[in-house]
């Protein structure tokens, strides 16, 4: 008998008749002897409804009362599942995440969970009970509600195995496993069966919203087993894990990328130590944060200055540095928020060469103009015109021959 932590994201809890799917699941878990935690997200839909309502009077409306006001979608998911479980003979207990005190930081929009009183779930569980846990929600050492970030779900079911020590977590969504690509994008895009942690973290964090990426963190650092499958049809799924010998040892193992990216750029900067600090600096203070930077080689004294924050970010970073402009001795600043990021991660770039100038030449052969680039140990990303975005990744995914299976090495 093992103790599984399942969650079910927004599309399999989208109506009456996927939650009483999402029932015959947890019913055929139940029957093998297991004991089960559910989380559950918000209906598909209900989040950016409830979004946009609570724009309708100023945007940004206020962060306490957005997560006040978002955490409803989770709350009646869990209800509703919790009476569907019942109604088939199931015993079970929703909670939201302050009932089950699930307690963050007080960062409104985006808090981090700092602790998790697990008692009252071991309670239930020893009383035969599936637990039924509202994802995406905490609450703060003062009693506030709080949110965990768009796909805060995935991190509140993974929290909540580590806290349990519970033999697997299962992400169950609207596709089987985590692909070499968003199949979305690139229908050739392949199933992992496996992805080390590392790798995962980087799709994560370059834009694959399969999983959030805090839920990556705390799976890493906690050594919980992870699991992504989906809701609809049966199948192995991608299993998340430390890196080992027998996963496949090949040179990219996924493209990522993002829509949420801008980019802005300053013009005839004083090309003096300080500057790039002094700019950076009065970003960060505007809570604003920087993701690529490019400073090129002065001439004449002067040089240019370009770096790329959140889309979200874009007005507010444009309007700081035009008002700054003069102070921080900059000539002009431009902007353009119609950009986005393209990754190819693989451990295998630690020991090959060459990765950068596939990767180049395949976005050369179909026209696309790399406007920045930045590397790391294991990624490349590029940032090119937005309306290129779709055209390099179908491009990205045949060079590197992600549609084929590996061939081991
Ligand atoms: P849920 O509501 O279940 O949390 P999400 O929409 O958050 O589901 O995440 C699942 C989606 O992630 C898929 O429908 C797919 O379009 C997208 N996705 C992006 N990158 C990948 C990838 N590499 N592998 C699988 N899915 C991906
Ligand atoms: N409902 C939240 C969202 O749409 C959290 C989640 O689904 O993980 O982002
Ligand atoms: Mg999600």
């Amino acid at each position: 008998m093992a103790l599984i932590v399942q969650k079910y994201g927004g599309t399999s809890v989208g109506s009456v008749e996927r939650i009483n799917a999402v029932v015959d699941k947890i019913l055929a878990t139940r029957a093998q002897g297991h004991d089960l935690v559910v989380v559950v997200s918000a209906m598909s839909g209900e989040t950016d409804r409830l979004l946009k309502l609570a724009k309708s009077f100023t945007d940004p409306p206020n962060p306490r009362e957005l997560d006040v006001i978002l955490t409803t979608g989770e709350q009646v998911t869990i209800g509703l599942l919790s009476i569907a479980l019942e109604a088939r003979g199931c015993p079970a207990r929703s909670y939201t995440g302050g009932q089950v005190r699930i307690l963050t930081d007080s960062a409104f929009n985006k808090a981090r969970i700092l602790e998790i009183d697990s008692d009252r779930v071991r309670v239930d569980l020893s009383l035969n009970r599936v637990v039924v846990v509202a994802g995406f929600q905490g609450v703060d050492a003062q009693g506030n509600i709080t949110t965990l970030g768009r796909g805060g779900s995935d991190t509140t079911a993974v929290a909540l195995a580590a806290a349990l020590k519970a033999d697997e977590c299962q992400i169950y969504t609207d596709v089987d496993g985590v692909y070499t690509t968003d199949p979305r994008i690139v229908p050739q895009a392949r199933r992992l069966d496996r992805i080390c942690f590392e790798e995962m973290l980087e799709m994560a964090s370059l834009g694959s919203k399969v999983l959030q990426i805090r839920s990556v963190e705390f799976a890493s650092k906690y050594n919980v087993p992870l699991r992504v499958l989906s809701s609809f049809v049966e199948g192995p799924g991608t299993l998340i894990a430390p890196e080992d010998q027998t996963m496949e040892q090949v040179l990219i193992s996924g493209i990522a990328f993002s829509r949420d990216e801008a980019k802005l750029t300053m013009l005839g900067v004083p090309d003096k130590p300080g500057i790039a600090s002094q700019i950076l600096g009065e970003v960060a203070d505007a809570n604003i944060e920087v993701d690529m930077i490019i400073q090129n080689i002065g001439a004449d004294g002067l040089t240019d200055f370009t770096f790329t924050v959140h889309r979200n970010d874009y007005k507010k970073a444009l309007d700081l540095l035009r008002n700054k402009a003069v102070v921080l001795g900059i000539r002009e600043v431009r902007g353009d928020n119609r950009i986005a990021k393209i990754s190819v991660v693989g451990l295998g770039m630690r020991s090959h060469a060459g990765v950068a100038s596939i990767m180049f030449k395949a976005l050369a052969n179909e026209g696309i103009n790399i406007q920045m680039i930045s590397t790391s140990e294991i990624k490349i990303s590029v940032v090119v015109d937005e309306k290129y975005l779709e055209l390099g990744v179908r491009a990205l995914h045949e060079a590197f021959h992600l549609d084929e299976p590996p061939v081991k090495q």
